[in-house]
């Protein structure tokens, strides 16, 4: 049985009519819909000569014997956000199931190759995203935290685990099913603008972006609006809008991908006849070298510094979240430019903005690449994400070289 692309295609449509809506995709990860997701993907590979297993984080494996235990991992999440696409997470699920197909077809692989079907990489429901590749990844540090979160009905974390056959305190056990790993990959739509402004299909991912969250707060005085003449003013705004705008020359002078977002100005007393007093700025530095992104802050600091000066306000600054970059394999990026090149004749580079699976897989020593597929309009966690069918079917034919060619390079 040669690969069939167009059958991964009709699959997905087959996955979208079963578990969307008019809103689009509703698999949320622990609800009735998500379980639905996944028995189909049991029944997709019914037949062919696999092991299953679900681990103790609800990760779904499969696994196709090799002659060697190392193991080449295809994973992705059949999990959505609700109203969401019909590609996020599924594509690289139903890819994997068609290039699992043709590696069972041509006999006992020289290595192990499994299919993971990570659990809840939305967060959609608790608010923590990457659910079973940090238990496995052996990162989830958040149990406490994790143990007291809740949905919007009141549901605990635990009780829906529970619901799913999962224990809380058990899901770092999930941590030996990467014990055997030689590689990871996974396919994913881009869900950025990037690749179709390039007017390319695919692209191969060389890691995803480091990212600082940031609360500046100015203070200055609050003043009548009539009575305060423009030049007596101690107006905190005006830090945060020097700032806003400050950041695109910071980005540009940082280059190589640098994006800074202030995404929320919070002002008090926030009235029409006042001067603003406090303002709370909220900023996202993201870059995908660690360096850059140092210098990044440092830049925003001093900007700070005289703008404050300028304006005759106080500034403080608290950190409210950060990751380090993640660099993918540079063998395994050079076998996916290869692949991309093969099925399309053209390769990009580019960084991932999101977080992903991949990136918690890589974080655990594993080595690791991802390949993006062009998304129409950039769009994605909305029922608009869209991908070409023809452009579907050049990524099912790049996983599959891929998949070739680590399993050559983890057989030796
Ligand atoms: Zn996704």
């Amino acid at each position: 049985m040669p690969l069939n692309p167009p059958r991964t295609v009709a699959e997905l449509r087959e996955l979208r009519e079963l578990t969307g809506d008019e809103n689009g995709a509703q698999r949320v990860a622990w609800t009735p819909t998500w379980v639905e997701a996944k028995d189909w993907l049991v029944a997709k590979l019914d037949g062919l000569p696999l092991e299953y297993e679900v681990d103790e984080a609800g990760n779904q494996w499969w696994t196709l014997r090799g002659d060697s235990e190392r193991a080449v991992l295809l994973g992705g999440h059949i999990d959505s956000v609700p109203n969401g696409g019909w590609l996020d997470g599924c594509l690289n699920v139903a890819a994997a199931v068609e290039v699992l197909r043709r590696i069972a077809e041509d006999g006992t692989p020289p290595v192990t190759v499994r299919l993971v079907n990570w659990a809840d990489e939305e967060g959609a429901r608790f608010g923590r995203s990457l659910f079973g590749s940090s238990a496995a990844a052996g990162s989830m540090a958040d149990q406490d935290e994790l143990r007291e979160l809740k949905d919007r009905d009141g549901v605990s974390l635990p009780e829906a685990l529970h619901e799913h056959g999962v224990d809380l305190n058990g899901a770092l056990q999930a941590r030996s099913q990467l014990e055997s790993a030689a590689a990871y990959l996974e396919l994913h739509i881009e869900q950025g603008p990037v690749l179709e402004s390039m007017d390319l299909p695919l692209g191969a991912v060389l890691g995803t972006f480091g990212v600082e969250r940031h609360r500046i707060t100015w203070r200055g005085q609050a003043a009548h609006a009539g009575s305060t003449p423009m030049d007596q003013r101690r107006d905190a705004l005006a830090g945060a809008a020097k700032l806003a705008l400050e950041l695109r020359v910071i980005a540009a002078r940082v280059g190589d991908g640098a994006v800074l977002t202030s995404g929320g100005v919070t002002c008090r007393p926030g009235i029409v006849t006042s001067v603003v007093e406090t303002a709370e700025q909220l900023l996202d530095m993201r870059h995908l070298d660690a360096d850059k992104l140092a210098a990044m802050w440092e830049q925003v600091r001093e900007a700070c510094e005289r703008f404050a000066q300028e304006e005759r306000l106080e500034v403080e600054y608290e950190r409210i979240w950060q990751i380090e970059p993640i660099l993918f394999d540079e063998t395994l990026i050079g076998f996916a430019d290869e692949s991309i090149r093969e099925v399309a004749g053209t390769s990009h580079r580019l960084p991932s903005g999101p977080l992903h699976d991949a990136a918690e897989v890589s974080r655990a020593g594993v080595p690791t690449v991802m390949l993006f597929v062009q998304s129409l309009r950039g769009l994605s966690h909305t029922k608009l994400e869209d991908t070409k069918p023809e452009h579907l079917e050049l990524a099912v034919r790049a996983l599959d070289g891929l998949a070739s060619k680590t399993l050559a390079w983890a057989a030796n």
